[in-house]
């Protein structure tokens, strides 16, 4: 039996990865559940810097890159038609052929419909998947991208293949509502939408509620920075039934927590209340907000 939790937020620097790897430290240090934790924010993974992890593996995220052999090719364009992702760049009138990796989704169209045999794929790293231990138990995976490449996405997925079939995966989602936040919350069971109090963070907020209601999954909100006095914020909660799964006030001190890699839970334990709050409302509200 497996439960997966996707803390996503509309915009970095909201808190997110505050609370994900709060819930995780929650979890797996003071309830001693099963918990895995998944950094799936590809671009930026910091999860790392909050927990006292020691690396045991690493492992490259490989893909079929096509090349062009231009002795071979005769410039008919056949595979530029064949490319739905506009990856190969053709001027028969000067013979010239490009296929540019980092566009290209090494889907294998192009090589398949090539009348010469002229394209052959090769093997190329776009990231790494890092995994490490927390008290000698492995439950922390990190995906990370290669600077330059933009296949977030096949990151994301090579990343969620670790997620344990048994106990509680909690997914680090990117921020935002593109491809790599959907290809990482359609996989889990439950989404956290964190937010905070002001006009930026509800406007965010509004877009994720529409997309996660698009995919379907149950939801609920965590309010970062609680006390900003911004109403509208809460009324939009009412208004649109969507759970308050719990709120981590503004304090001077969380903010020096975070900017040196401490866990808020471990720095304050006052917060344990909030957490339970959390993991509660998440386990008894399972059905869509
Ligand atoms: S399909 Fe083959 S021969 Fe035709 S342009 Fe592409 S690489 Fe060249
Ligand atoms: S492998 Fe697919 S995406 Fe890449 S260049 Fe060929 S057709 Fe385009």
């Amino acid at each position: 039996m497996s439960f997966k939790i996707a803390v996503t937020s509309g915009k970095g620097g909201t808190g997110k990865t505050t609370i994900s790897t709060g819930l995780f430290y929650y979890l797996n240090k003071i309830r001693n559940i099963k918990v895995q934790l998944l950094d799936c924010d590809v671009e930026e993974p910091n999860c790392n810097i909050f927990l006292d992890s020691v690396l045991s593996s690493t492992v490259p995220v490989t893909l079929q890159i096509p090349e062009v052999d231009k002795s071979k090719c005769t410039y008919c364009g056949k595979c530029k038609d064949s490319c739905a992702f506009n990856a190969i760049v053709l001027l028969p009138s000067t013979q010239f052929i490009e296929i540019i990796p980092d566009i290209c989704h090494a889907c294998g169209a192009c090589s398949y419909v090539c009348p010469e045999k002229a394209i052959i794929e090769k093997t190329t790293t776009i990231g790494e998947i890092s995994k490490y231990t927390i008290s000698d138990i492995e439950n922390f995976t990190e995906g990370r991208i290669h600077v330059g490449s933009s296949l977030q996405t096949r990151v994301i997925k090579a990343t969620l293949q670790h997620a344990a079939n048994q106990g509680i995966t909690i997914f680090d989602s990117p921020p935002g509502t593109s491809c790599p936040v959907v290809a990482t919350v359609s996989t889990a069971d439950y989404v956290i939408m964190v937010t905070e109090p002001t006009p930026y963070g509800l406007h965010d907020l509004k877009l994720m509620t529409e997309t996660v209601r698009t995919l379907n999954k149950p939801y609920g909100v965590v309010i970062n920075k609680a006390g900003l006095k911004f109403d509208k914020l809460y009324n939009f909660l009412m208004e649109e039934d969507i759970p308050l799964l719990a709120e981590i006030p503004f304090e001077k001190k969380y903010a020096k927590a975070y900017s040196v890699g401490k866990i808020l839970l471990h720095e304050d334990p006052l917060l344990e209340e909030s957490f339970k709050s959390m993991f509660e409302k998440i386990v008894n509200g399972k059905q869509a907000g």
